[in-house]
C-alpha cells in the first residue's frame, strides 16, 4: 500500500517531520518530484538536519530511500548531503536512484542565475538551483536521464548538440562564457562514478515491493499552491506537487495510493513572490516569524525570511481538495500559544463579493482577506499527547479550521520532534 505526504499550501508545512514520523512504519520512502530547491527540516535522535534531496527516510535502518524518475537530481548535491548525514552519525542509508531520473546539469544552475539577473526586479524568486531550466529541458526533450551516463559515445554526441543551442543563448541573450561539451562530459563521468552503485529500475522495484505487501511512502515537496497547473501560476514550481503526480514521478499504479496525508500548517508562510491573501506585516509578522517553526521561519535552502500570514481556510480547503486528501496533519500549532486572539482568513473579498473558493491568479491578486477572530489558548501545548488534554480554545481552533476546510484533521503536531504528535480518530 502507498501513502503520500504532501503539502496543502506554499510549502514548509512540516512535511519532513510528518514523513520522518510515518517512516517508522514504512519500508520504502520515495521522492517523486522537485529537486534541491526546497528543504525539509527534521529533528530526531541524531540531531537537526536540513535535507534538500535526500528522502526523509534516511534516518532509519529499516527503510530504503528512493529517488524516483520525477525528481530533478543534482548528483553532487545529493552525495554531499548523503555524506554529511553519515558524518553526523546516521548509519549509511540504503538508497536507490531511478535510471529514468534526469540530472540537473551544471549549466541548468547557470541559466537559472542568468535568467534571474536578466529579469532583475521581475524575477520569480527562484532559489537558483537550476530547477526551472531543468524541467524546461526535460519537456523540450533535451534533458539527460541517469541511464544516458552509461552510453558514453551517445552522451558525447548529444552534449555537442545540446551545447550548440545553449551557446547561442549564452552568447546573444546573456553575454556569458560559452559551454564546452568536453568539459561537461568529464564532469558527467564523475557523476557516473557517484551514482553507479545505486541506479536501478525504480518503477519495477516498487511494483515488486507492492506485490510483497511492502509499505511505501511518497514524499512531496512544496505544496498545492506551487503546483504548475493548480497553483498560483506563474509563481509556482516546475514539477507537480500533487499526490497524483506521485504515480508518475515514482512509476507506481495510481490506484495503489490509498492514503493522502496533506500537511497544513496552523498559520501561513510563503517564500518567493506571488499573491498571499492572508499575509501580515510589521511587528505582528516579525513576532510570528521569530516564534514560528523550530527556530524561526527562515528558508531551509536560502535562509531567506519567509512571508507570514494567518491561517487561510480558502487556500487550504482548495489545497486539500486538489491533493485528494484523506487525512490532514495540522502542524506547528504549538507556536500560536502566545496569541490572545488568532485571526483566521475565512473568505476572499473580490470585487465586492465574498467567496470561499480559491480563484485563478489574476483574481487572487485582487482578493482581500475576510478575517474571523478566535480566542487564543495562551499556553504551551508541547508535551500534550491526547486530544482531550488540549486547552478548550485550542480544540475549538482545530475544529473551526476542520469545518472550514472540509477534510478530517487526524494528526496534530505540537512540536518539531518525532513524538510531538496527537492522533485523533475520525
Ligand atoms: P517542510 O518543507 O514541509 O518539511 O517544512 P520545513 O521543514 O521547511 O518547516 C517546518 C519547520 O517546522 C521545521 O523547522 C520543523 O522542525 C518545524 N516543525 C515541524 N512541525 C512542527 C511543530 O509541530 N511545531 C513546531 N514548533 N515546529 C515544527
Amino acid at each position: 500500500m502507498i501513502k503520500a505526504v504532501v503539502g496543502a499550501n506554499w510549502g514548509d508545512e512540516g512535511k519532513g517531520k510528518i514523513t520522518d514520523m510515518l517512516a517508522q512504519e514504512a519500508d520504502i520512502i520515495v521522492r517523486f518530484q522537485g529537486g534541491a530547491n526546497a528543504g525539509h527540516t527534521i529533528v530526531n535522535d541524531y540531531g537537526k538536519f536540513a535535507l534538500h534531496t535526500l528522502p526523509s527516510g534516511v534516518f532509519y535502518n529499516h527503510t530504503t530511500s528512493v529517488i524516483g524518475n520525477g525528481v530533478a537530481l543534482n548528483i553532487p548535491v545529493f552525495f554531499k548531503e548523503y555524506n554529511e548525514v553519515v558524518e553526523q552519525g546516521v548509519p549509511a542509508p540504503k538508497i536507490l536512484i531511478s535510471d529514468r531520473a534526469q540530472m540537473v546539469m551544471p549549466y541548468h544552475i547557470l541559466f537559472d542565475q542568468y535568467e534571474e539577473e536578466r529579469l532583475a526586479g521581475k524575477s520569480f524568486g527562484s532559489t537558483k538551483s537550476g530547477i526551472a531550466p531543468f524541467y524546461s529541458d526535460k519537456y523540450a526533450k533535451i534533458g539527460f536521464q541517469v541511464s544516458e551516463l552509461f552510453d558514453e559515445e551517445a552522451l558525447k554526441e548529444k552534449l555537442v548538440r545540446v551545447c550548440e543551442t545553449k551557446n547561442i543563448l549564452l552568447e546573444h541573450l546573456y553575454h556569458k562564457p560559452l559551454l564546452d561539451p568536453e568539459e561537461i562530459f568529464q564532469e558527467l563521468m564523475e557523476y557516473k562514478k557517484m551514482v553507479a552503485p545505486y541506479v536501478c529500475d525504480v518503477s519495477l522495484y516498487l511494483w515488486n515491493a507492492l506485490k510483497e505487501g511492502k509499505e511505501i511512502l511518497l514524499e512531496g515537496q512544496l505544496g498545492s499552491l506551487k503546483d504548475p497547473d493548480h497553483g498560483i501560476y506563474p509563481m509556482v514550481t516546475s514539477s507537480s506537487t500533487l499526490a497524483a503526480y506521485g504515480a508518475i514521478g515514482a512509476g507506481v499504479p495510481p490506484y495503489e495510493i490509498k492514503k493522502i496525508i496533506t500537511v497544513c500548517k496552523a498559520y501561513s508562510s510563503a517564500v518567493g513572490a506571488g499573491a498571499f491573501v492572508s499575509e501580515i506585516f510589521g511587528e505582528e509578522a516579525d513576532e510570528l516569524r521569530r516564534r514560528g517553526g523550530d527556530g524561526g521561519e527562515y528558508g531551509a535552502t536560502t535562509g531567506r525570511p519567509r512571508r507570514m500570514g494567518w491561517f487561510d481556510c480558502v487556500a487550504s480547503k482548495y489545497g486539500c481538495r486538489v491533493q485528494g486528501t484523506t487525512d490532514v496533519a495540522f502542524t506547528v500549532l504549538d507556536v500560536l500559544g502566545y496569541l490572545d486572539e488568532i485571526p483566521v482568513c475565512v473568505g476572499y473579498e473580490i470585487n465586492g463579493e465574498v467567496t470561499t473558493e480559491f480563484p485563478t491568479t489574476a483574481m487572487l491578486e485582487k482578493a482581500k482577506p475576510v478575517l474571523e477572530v478566535l480566542p487564543g489558548w495562551k499556553s504551551d501545548i508541547r508535551g500534550i499527547t491526547k486530544y482531550e488534554d488540549l486547552p478548550e480554545n485550542c480544540r475549538k481552533y482545530i475544529e473551526f479550521v476542520e469545518e472550514k476546510i472540509g477534510f478530517p484533521i487526524t494528526m496534530i503536531s505540537n512540536g518539531p520532534g518525532r513524538n510531538d504528535i496527537i492522533y485523533r480518530n475520525k
